[in-house]
């Protein structure tokens, strides 16, 4: 008789992964190698050492090696959130009347209130094993700035982040909690660094940027002794991080013998996706399973849907090397009216490579109002209120549900609920009142960004 499938599926300690796992070592064509701004020649461990922890860049550079070993460190501090529980969403399935099962996998049960924990506490351990005396980072919405911060602070590495002005200044919540696990936090730009003073004197009220905010953390890096930079996504590290989510959504599954026919994850610069889908997509590229992969994005940042594949800077300020992706230019800035993250301008290699070779399926652009109508339909049915972000994913889980209830398939899905929105409340404010409105770039609007692409003749 088939076991009966509990709402929330924990793991044993013995059934934790103990490695996680590198997508690349099994991907029929590897990324096309990243190149350095100024030779454009491929980079090499010696071009990021000034920049990442020496660990880092080996997994960052790391082809073959299918299972990179978790550190016992970090196993540790996996427990005190992880297992992240794996749920059937009983209640959303009956609120829809789809004979689909729907699965989510949670990451908001931490107090940074995302995945990016699991990358953050990475990273920093591997600065502390260094030696390094401190790290510096960016944040945009600051789910990324918190993460690290309490990474840091468990291994006592000093912390400066660079937080985006406007963010600054509207979530004073997100510093406050940066700064009680002792983070040092500057509004970007500031007069602290090369960049910041640069900009401010051209741009005196600017309120910052995601790609001015980078290029000050990067300098305040190369520039301060015993230190280094931190990345929160689109790295390869990042994505081999993640992977702690589908091994363990994965293994979960397999208790019940579940498996996906649909796997939907929000795609920003990738990691969570990437994470997420990384041990089904094993199966694919074996030939042994074909789960439909789904990346979500907004239709107001469309890189995927819209973008093209070609080599472009990483960030705004042209300082960081070029990668083949999925891009809209980094000179492309979605309307101000773009309520909830996922606004980064290129995506991650890694996933970039998959959707070009077809093994990732599909990517969709939703529209924002729509996303909120998801989001509140699944917070009153299922008692989690998601981040904007994590909402993107709801919304097409939702919409597959629906597809399976006018076909009649029972089809299994299983979609990544990122985190919680409890520092988005403003944006649900906009969406009650009423207020929230839709925006897609036209054709003219994406041009101005593709225009930025650099023309790199010969290399392909
Ligand atoms: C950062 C973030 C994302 C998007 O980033 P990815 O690197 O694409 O995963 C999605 N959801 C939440 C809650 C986030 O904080």
């Amino acid at each position: 008789m088939a076991k009966e499938i509990p709402y929330k599926i924990y793991l044993t300690e013995a059934e934790l992964p103990k490695a996680w796992y590198n997508v690349r070592a099994d991907m029929k064509t590897d990324h096309r190698p990243i190149l350095h701004p100024g030779t454009l020649k491929p980079v090499a461990a010696e071009d990021l050492t000034p920049v990442f922890c020496e660990e880092l860049v080996k997994q960052e550079l790391n082809s073959t090696d299918r299972y990179i070993e978790i550190p016992e460190e970090i196993r540790d501090f996996y427990k005190m959130y992880r297992p992240s529980p794996l749920v059937r969403a009983y209640c959303l399935e009956k609120a829809l009347g789809t004979p689909a099962k729907i699965y989510y996998k949670y990451e908001g049960g931490n107090t940074s209130g995302s995945h990016k924990l699991n990358s953050a506490i990475a990273q920093a351990y591997y600065a502390k094993k260094q030696g390094l005396k401190g790290v510096t980072t960016e944040t945009g919405a600051g789910q990324w700035g918190t993460a690290v911060s309490m990474a840091c602070s468990y291994f006592g590495l000093d912390l400066r982040v660079y937080m985006v002005k406007v963010s600054y200044e509207q979530k004073p919540y997100r510093k406050a909690v940066m700064e009680t696990y002792g983070a040092k936090i500057f509004a970007s730009p500031s007069n602290t660094t090369e960049a910041g003073r640069k900009i401010l004197a051209e741009f005196p009220d600017t309120t910052g940027s995601l790609g001015c905010a980078i290029s000050e953390a990067v300098e305040a890096a190369l520039t301060t002794e015993g230190y280094r930079y931190v990345l929160g996504s689109v790295l390869n590290q990042v994505l081999l991080h993640q992977s702690i989510i589908g091994l363990e959504a994965k293994t979960a599954m397999l208790k019940y013998d579940e498996y996906p026919d649909i796997v939907i994850g929000s795609a920003g610069g990738g990691s969570n996706l990437g994470g997420l889908m990384a041990p089904f997509m094993e199966d694919k590229l074996a030939g042994r399973r074909a789960p439909h992969f789904i990346a979500v994005e907004p239709a107001s940042c469309p890189s995927m849907t819209r973008g093209k594949f070609a080599y472009d800077f990483c960030d705004t300020g042209k300082v960081t090397p070029l990668a083949k992706m999925y891009t809209l230019g980094s000179a492309f800035i979605p309307s101000a009216n773009h309520a909830g993250g996922l606004r980064y301008h290129g995506m991650s290699p890694i996933l970039s490579q998959l959707y070009h070779d077809g093994f990732l399926d599909e990517a969709r652009a939703v529209e924002q109002t729509s996303v909120f109508d998801a989001a509140v339909q699944f917070a009153r049915v299922e008692g989690i209120l998601p981040a904007p972000e994590s909402a993107h994913a709801i919304r097409v889980a939702i919409d597959e549900a629906i597809k399976c209830k006018e076909s009649g398939e029972e089809k299994t899905i299983l979609f990544g609920l990122t985190g919680t929105g409890y520092f988005d409340l403003s944006a649900y404010m906009a969406y009650n009142e009423g207020k929230m409105s839709d925006y897609i770039p036209t054709d003219e609007d994406l041009e101005r960004g593709f225009a930025s692409i650099p023309s790199l003749p010969g290399i392909q």
